[in-house]
């Protein structure tokens, strides 16, 4: 009784201590008042509060990691998509019911709160997105890990459909404040451009490179607390923001022109301004590869600085830091590294260069050409000129390698020279990250298979220790937890918690699909999330739709090797389907697609026009009623897709066998509880190994078909010849059926496709993929059938946690082992001052 007592007592202090926290943070933090206090108010005060439970653990933690000296691991990465902190934060720290039930108190509909949140979009799709599910499986393991990024001021656009159009608007995320980092001052490193390089001999007789006449940039931290689940773990993602340097200010401002100088100043903090809104894609723009140098070097000197307050041997680097480096975006770290190593630590290169080596690892995300990243030797030279002599330098010694390995083989030394000589000369940069990496890792077993044996062959030839696989993974902490609770209540209810930091429990729902009680239950949560969407969808398109229609979902970035036109291709067979036999029967469909096309790419922003255009057509034709709706759901984002798994019953994985890395929607609608209709692709085939061939729909060519078929010869006008329903699809695009008044609009997709080679083969897949979706039209007339399957998808997801991915990455590459962290290290304790 007593104890009883104790125990309400407790949880009271513990709601009056929130409320508190909350109203101080209202009043003394945001200045606000009852009159003048917003919804948004009420969301910042609310996200202070729960930064204030983060900062203790935090502090702890970091102190814990710098006592221990254990090895560090640091994520390198252009882009981290984190979405929105709030709820995430909450259910990490197992705070989300005590925060409930303390705003419900004050009268606020907490839920709603949520909304008021910014996404933190400094990505553009999956490479982003990998980084922030990484970022919280590494929390959650108590892997000693550092992100870091750039801090844009400007995010991935956001996206506004206006007549059918995707039109960019400015993502000022900043403006509108960010309650989640702190800045940090006095972590503040100048970063070098341009100048030249001048040789000299020191009293040693040794030769001594000297970068002067630079123009340097301030890079300046802010730090983003990452936690753990439920584990007092909290991480650090350090983006850096540029700053004009003191030195600068004094020499422009002394010259008199007080608005030029301004000016210059405004110019050198360009370098954080924007994320780059290209998605598999380079552009070789100099603000570009500024901003890649510009994280490469700060982080460097942050890595090298937090290493020598505890050591001096340099060459001890290797085992007290990883650096992970997320594509070849961040791989100037590597030259400047060396940069560091040999002209201001005075190391020989043999030593700088097998530290370089021990401490990098690559990751490998794309095979397409257009995505792999050169820069062309004459900027890189005014740029960085230092780092170009010692990438030459690098090259001179691979090269010599290369002979010595395969004497006489000339081919074979110009293919795999990091300096592309044909025409204009160019850096590759995946060439150098290979050479100056002691491993190098594609995300999927298919993908890790391509990069051996086509896209880096000879390099695997020279090196075949270093390749090797991580299949990607997703956190199921937000992707199922946090975005699905009715779904993760049920599935905790049967089977326990544990699947939140051990996803392969999920294989124990197995048994649930014979269990007659369960089956219901899972149905109705399904239904009960694609009502939600429904509600979603009527409020932002009009468009009202049939909740029992099957939910056909395709979100991602537009991309032509994505294939969303296939995808149209199949829904206008569908159309014209039903008005050849308005009475027949069909299973109904709600098509929903989402994605940002690139600003630049023509192509993707047509298909969107496409997808619309067929909408308007097809939503608005009384034949077909609501037996079939096509929904383009604007601005996908992290937020967004965290609305639209849940409520999928269909998930599209439809890129061409061979082009999609790996993919990771494909793991975060199965994990929902969809079934995937999908190519032998990326993850997808590792999908069916998990889930079974029998529960998942695979058509089309596999990787190795459609490499035949291109050598073979590939003609798309023998499919549009020989298939009536497709050349009628093909016609009506061209002939300007769902665009009447501008008949000409869609002309170029079905010239890429009829006279243009179909590079994707779209017309090659498309009778297998129409004859797929009738299996999966049919499998869905029988909903317990579907069910079934919808359970044994999410139960054979176990492999697909990112925990699991980074587990490996911690073990075969890292050399990392998690750590416990134990409270106190580091926060101030009851009496202490500082
Ligand atoms: C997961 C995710 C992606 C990646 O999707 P793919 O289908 O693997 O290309 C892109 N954008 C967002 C917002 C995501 O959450």
């Amino acid at each position: 009784m007593n104890e009883n007592i104790a125990t309400e007592a407790t949880e009271l202090d513990n709601l009056m201590l929130i409320i508190k926290s909350f109203l101080e943070h209202m009043e003394y933090t945001l200045g606000k008042d009852k009159y003048t206090a917003t919804k948004y108010d009420a969301f910042n005060a609310l996200a202070y509060a729960v930064r204030d439970k983060l900062v203790e653990r935090w502090l702890d933690t970091q102190q814990a990691y710098y006592n221990s000296d254990n090895k560090r691991i640091y994520y390198l990465s252009m882009e981290f998509l984190m979405g929105r902190a709030l709820g995430n934060s909450l259910i990490n720290l197992g705070i989300l019911d005590d925060f409930r039930e303390a705003m419900t108190s004050l009268g606020y509909d907490f839920e709603e709160l949520f909304e008021e949140e910014q996404d933190a979009g400094l990505g553009n799709g999956g490479l982003g997105r990998l980084a922030a599910c990484f970022l919280d499986s590494m929390a959650t393991m108590s892997i000693p890990a550092y992100g870091y990024g750039i801090r844009y001021e400007y995010g991935i656009f956001r996206q506004k459909i206006v007549d059918g159009a995707q039109m960019e608007l400015p993502d000022n995320w900043l403006r509108y404040r960010n309650p989640w980092e702190l800045d940090r001052q006095e972590h503040l490193h100048p970063v070098k451009f341009y100048g030249r390089v001048i040789t000299t001999v020191n009293k040693q007789g040794n030769v001594v490179k000297e970068w002067v006449d630079t123009e340097d940039v301030m890079a300046m931290a802010y730090d983003t607390p990452i936690p753990g689940y439920q584990n007092n773990t909290v991480n650090t993602m350090r983006l850096w923001s540029a700053k004009s340097s003191r030195d600068f200010d004094l020499k422009f401002f002394n010259e008199g022109n007080y608005i030029r100088a301004v000016e210059k100043k405004m110019q050198t903090e360009t370098i954080s301004k924007v994320l780059y809104p290209a998605d598999n894609v380079i552009e070789g723009k100099e603000l570009r590869f500024k901003q890649e140098y510009f994280l490469a070097s700060a982080t460097i000197h942050d890595v090298l600085y937090r290493f020598k307050k505890k050591h001096t041997d340099l060459k001890l680097l290797p085992e007290k830091v990883a650096i992970q480096l997320n594509d070849t975006h961040p791989a100037l770290a590597i030259p400047e590294l060396m940069r560091v190593l040999l002209d201001l630590e005075n190391m020989e290169w043999d030593d700088a260069w097998k530290v370089t080596k021990k401490t990098f690892a690559y990751t490998n995300h794309t095979i397409l050409p257009e995505a792999l990243e050169q820069w062309p030797v004459w900027f890189f030279e005014q740029i960085l000129p230092r780092h170009l002599q010692i990438v030459f330098d690098i090259n001179t010694r691979f090269m010599e390698e290369v002979k010595e390995r395969f004497p006489g083989d000339s081919d074979r030394l110009s293919r795999m020279s990091i300096v592309e000589e044909h025409w204009e000369r160019k850096i590759r940069m995946a060439h150098l990250a290979i050479v100056g990496s002691h491993s190098v890792n594609g995300v999927a077993a298919l993908h890790t298979e391509i990069i051996k044996n086509q896209l880096f062959r000879d390099f695997y030839e020279m090196y075949p220790e270093r390749f090797n696989n991580k299949t990607n993974g997703i956190t199921q902490r937000r992707w199922l937890k946090m975005a699905n609770p009715p779904l993760a209540d049920l599935i905790s209810e049967y089977i326990g918690t544990g699947w939140t930091t051990d996803l392969y429990e999920l294989e124990k729902l197995r048994a649930a699909t014979k269990d007659p009680e369960f089956v219901p239950r899972w149905q109705a949560v399904k239904r009960a999330n694609k009502e939600r969407l429904a509600a979603y969808i009527l409020k932002h398109n009009c468009i009202e739709v049939n909740v029992d229609s099957m939910f056909d979902c395709q979100v991602k970035r537009i991309h032509e090797y994505k294939r969303q036109l296939l995808n149209v291709l199949h829904v206008i067979t569908m159309y014209n389907r039903i008005k050849e036999n308005p009475a027949g029967e069909f299973v109904p469909r709600t098509f929903i697609f989402g994605g940002k096309a690139a600003p630049a790419y023509f192509t993707a922003k047509l298909i969107i026009r496409l997808i619309n255009a067929v909408g308007s057509v097809v939503n608005n034709d009384p034949d077909v009623g609501d037996r079939m709706k096509v929904v383009f759901l604007a601005n996908y984002s992290v937020s967004l897709a965290e609305d639209i798994f849940p409520a999928s019953d269909l998930s599209e994985q439809i890129s061409t066998a061979g082009t999609e890395a790996s993919g990771t929607g494909n793991m975060k609608f199965a994990l929902n509880g969809a079934l995937t209709i999908g190519t032998l692709d990326g993850a997808n085939i590792e999908i069916m190994e998990e889930v079974g061939k029998e529960n998942i729909f695979i058509f089309g060519l596999t990787a190795a078909e459609v490499n035949n078929l291109r050598k073979k010869g590939y003609n798309p006008r023998d499919y549009y010849n020989r298939q009536p329903e497709l050349k009628k699809t093909l016609d009506m695009i061209a002939g300007g059926f769902f665009t009447p008044n501008a008949p000409d609009l869609f002309r170029p997709i079905v010239d890429i496709l009829l006279n243009q080679g179909d590079y994707y083969m779209l017309l090659a897949d498309y009778a297998s993929y129409v004859a797929c979706q009738e299996e999966v039209s049919k499998v869905y007339l029988d909903q317990d059938e579907w069910a079934r399957r919808a359970i044994l998808n999410t139960a054979g997801m176990g492999k697909f946690s990112s925990d699991r991915t980074i587990a490996e990455y911690a073990r075969e590459i890292w050399g990392i082992s998690p750590m416990n962290i134990t409270p106190g290290a580091g926060s101030r304790q009851p009496g202490e001052t500082f």
